[in-house]
């Protein structure tokens, strides 16, 4: 007999989260701290979503998105998590760049970035800070027909190597580009300088681990192993799920799944109004990302003057079609040094590449050519690498590449999307409930709403969500239910 993933499962509960990224974990632990019956329903063998790791033999660990995020992250897993998690996010110090435009070091924020602005790029100080000022005071309520690059020309007309320096980290952060609404450049560059980039000392294994503690005390029903194939919706709202062939009753869903697969696939466009289906055919996704895995032989180390995160370019210019090319120019080396673990006994260095990657580059090869292209990606990779670590092929112990098709297939999100849907997807995310009372999707939208930040925020924005329509909705009086956090913003 197979195992049931759901046994001891009840027949009803207040909400069932399908998926268990750190969006869908998120609104489980503040709705179960607010005193609902949560069930989360995760398809893939462990939580975490792309916020994820894997073992080798020889005790290799990697992290597949576990790279940086904005200062923002403490605050947000201190009121929604616990002071455990937050006290262990950590800044990364030396961020580097190198292309044939420049090359240099920085502590990626609004101090260092002016100076780099003013002395080495030449530009005057009050420009530089008009431009902060503004990207900073960005909001979801202004103009959002300016694009990134209109926002560039109007500060730094003419300098493709100022666009670059501010650019490509957040391309490389969130999948933006530079034809996107500058409103999705400006608060993710702002929530980065506010402080520069932190990252969370024991690795994403120790984290989701520590998530998933909390969400047992916080009364959270977890199950692995267990995909929603339906979300069945009556005339009043939503009504059940069924996973695993089991139909489980709810008052309300958080749908952590790819916003798409939600609307087309786990409740079927029938269920919507023709306008809003038509808006949801139209959201973009976002682009997908191929990585190499570098795994290092025990007692070889590696320089920390060598970076944490080095975003090496070998393109004369920052294009965004150079950026998403089967022909590599562009890779972000992320270092894990023993202190990324301080607590393991094994003291490893890693290295991951990452590269914005097609899915339709990937899509379509034969099992041969797969194979070929991802042996062609570790190699040229080594190559590029070597630049940065002398000797590197003596060093590797393990190596071996994700693509497209890994991301999809581990997280069922299309196209293997790294950072969900463009801008568009936001206000159809939003737009849910109006459609199907009860029916909500957290995860990441819009590119803001993207990233481990932006998915924990979106997370818990909507939980608050939930939270007033469950009271709203109640037949029976309610207990009293514990006051939630207020909202946070994205900035
Ligand atoms: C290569 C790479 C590098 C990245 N680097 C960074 C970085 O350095 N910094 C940063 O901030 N962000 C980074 N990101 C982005 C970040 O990891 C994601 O934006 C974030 O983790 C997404 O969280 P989420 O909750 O939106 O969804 P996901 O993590 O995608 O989780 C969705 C979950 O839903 C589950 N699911 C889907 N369908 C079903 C179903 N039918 N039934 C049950 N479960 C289902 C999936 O299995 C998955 O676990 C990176 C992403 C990638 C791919």
């Amino acid at each position: 007999m197979p195992r049931d993933f759901l046994a001891g499962c009840s027949d009803r509960y207040d909400v069932i989260v399908i998926g268990g990224g750190l969006a869908g974990l998120t609104s489980a632990n503040v709705l179960g701290r607010a005193g609902y019956r949560v069930l989360l329903l995760e398809q893939h063998y462990k939580l975490g979503g792309l916020a994820t790791w894997f073992r080798r033999p020889k005790k290799h660990i990697f992290d597949i998105s576990l790279h940086g995020f904005p200062y923002g992250m403490i605050k947000s897993c201190r009121r929604y998590w616990n002071e455990d998690i937050a006290a262990r996010i950590v800044q990364l110090k030396n961020i580097r760049f190198d292309n044939p435009m420049f090359s240099l070091t920085t502590t990626f924020n609004r101090e260092d970035f002016t100076k780099l602005l003013t002395t080495r790029f030449g530009i005057e100080r009050p420009r530089v800070e008009a431009f902060f000022d503004t990207a900073r005071n960005m909001n979801f309520y202004d103009d959002q027909q300016m694009t990134t690059r209109e926002l560039f020309d109007r500060f730094f007309p003419g300098r493709e190597d100022v666009v670059r320096l501010l650019m490509e980290p957040i391309t490389y952060a969130n999948g933006s580009t530079l034809e996107d609404p500058a409103l999705t450049y400006g608060i993710v560059f702002s929530n980065f300088m506010s402080k520069g980039v932190f990252i969370y000392e024991g690795g994403t294994d120790d984290l989701v681990a520590r998530m998933h503690a909390e969400l047992r005390q916080n009364g959270v029903d977890c199950r692995i192993r267990a995909a929603v194939d339906r979300i069945e919706v009556g005339r009043q709202g939503v009504e059940a799920v069924i996973a695993n062939r089991r139909r489980i009753g709810c008052r309300a869903v958080v749908s952590n799944a790819n916003l798409r697969n939600t609307i087309f696939q786990l409740v079927g466009e029938d269920k919507f109004d023709r306008r809003f289906v038509d808006e949801a055919q139209a959201v973009r996704l976002n682009n997908s990302s191929t990585q190499v895995y570098i795994g290092l032989k025990e007692g070889v180390e590696i320089d920390e003057q060598t970076g944490d995160l080095l975003f090496s370019s070998t393109a004369p210019v920052f294009r965004t079609d150079l950026l998403l090319s089967r022909d590599i120019t562009s890779r972000t080396f992320s270092f894990y040094y023993p202190r990324t673990r301080p607590d393991d006994p094994v003291r490893r260095y890693a290295i991951v590449s990452s590269t914005n990657a097609r899915y339709e580059d990937w899509a379509d090869l034969s099992e041969e050519e797969y194979v070929a292209s991802k042996n062609d990606l570790i190699e040229t990779t080594l190559d590029a690498l070597a630049k940065y670590v002398p000797n590197i092929r003596d060093m590797v112990d393990h190596v071996e590449a994700a693509t497209p098709r890994t991301f999809q297939h581990y997280t069922h999100h299309q196209l293997g999307a790294s950072f969900g849907t463009k801008f568009e997807g936001l206000a159809v995310s939003r737009a849910l409930p109006e459609q199907i009372p009860g029916l909500y999707h957290a995860g990441s939208v819009g590119i803001i709403m993207s990233g481990w930040l932006g998915a924990i925020n979106y997370g818990v924005i909507v939980a608050n969500d939930v939270d007033q329509w469950l009271m709203r909705s109640s037949t029976s009086a309610p207990a009293p239910v514990p006051q939630l956090a207020s909202r946070p913003t994205t900035s």
